[in-house]
């Protein structure tokens, strides 16, 4: 045997390099298709606007929370609408915080029950979790949500056939505050205001998806973004009217995810 790998060891080390180089390859689409902010190839993803008013949304993911109340304030003082893309869990523990986000206008998504990465997640489970939690933030708030934000932005074919089932046009991101690190409200907005341009969604955290620590940088670091964008000449819009094809075109899948509808509904 080990004569063997001795005489052969060119061969065999050949083979493992092409293995390890193939196996990086297949990881590297599989990650470029599903985590990619921007890909569309499984599925139609809005990621920024196309409005010319030099408009900027704001998004806030993983709540509500009691955080979420501060942000409320401050949005409120500033007459500012923004989107929140809710967790269904989350909703159930704070159906009233879910309330006033809409009471006071503000727009939402379906951003899953339980927070999976739905690139591990059977057909079942991911239809499971939206439909979930259309029906948790139906009944806290009344309205049925048309956004959706997958967990960590990570869409599969079985996420757009289940999305579009349910009418949930898929919106991501183009610029964030990095709020999921543990970084100073002052990082948090620089990190926002370093990219940050017409027709940029923003994203923020409202809430923790692990229930682990709180939203007061992002809390703080509001304000600072807020100053910061006017100094730039840029307003804050509500998604909808940033991204006008939201709610007027129908929610988009590929063949793919379009086969996955076909073999749930034999
Ligand atoms: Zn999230």
């Amino acid at each position: 045997m080990i004569e063997f790998f001795k005489q052969n060891f060119a061969l065999l080390t050949l083979i493992g390099a092409t293995l390890a180089v193939c196996s990086g390859v297949v990881w590297a689409i599989v990650y470029y298709l599903t985590y990619a902010v921007r890909s569309q190839v499984l599925g139609k993803t809005i990621w920024s606007g196309n409005a010319r008013n030099n408009s900027v949304a704001l998004t806030f993911d993983d709540g509500p929370a009691p955080d979420t109340l501060e942000i409320l304030d401050i949005l409120r003082e500033e007459n500012m609408k923004a989107t929140f893309f809710l967790i269904g869990k989350q909703v159930e523990k704070y159906p009233e915080i879910a309330k006033r986000i809409t009471d006071e206008n503000h727009q939402i998504g379906n951003h899953s029950y339980s927070h999976p990465i739905f690139l591990f997640c059977g057909a079942d489970k991911t239809s499971r979790e939206l439909e979930k939690t259309q029906e948790i933030i139906k009944e806290a708030t009344g309205i049925t949500p048309k956004l959706a934000r997958p967990p960590c932005g990570v869409r599969s074919p079985a996420y757009f056939a289940a999305a579009e089932e349910l009418g949930l046009q898929t919106v991501q991101w183009s610029d964030a505050g990095f709020d999921w690190k543990k970084i100073s409200a002052k990082r948090i907005a620089r990190n926002v205001l370093e990219t940050v341009q017409n027709n940029s969604i923003v994203l923020l955290h409202d809430g923790d998806s692990s229930g682990k620590s709180n939203r007061q940088a992002t809390v703080k670091a509001l304000p600072l973004i807020l100053r910061g964008l006017k100094e730039k000449g840029l307003h804050v819009a509500p998604l909808d009217r940033m991204c006008p094809e939201i709610y007027e075109s129908k929610p988009g899948s590929n063949f793919i995810a379009q086969s996955i509808k076909g073999e749930k509904q034999r």
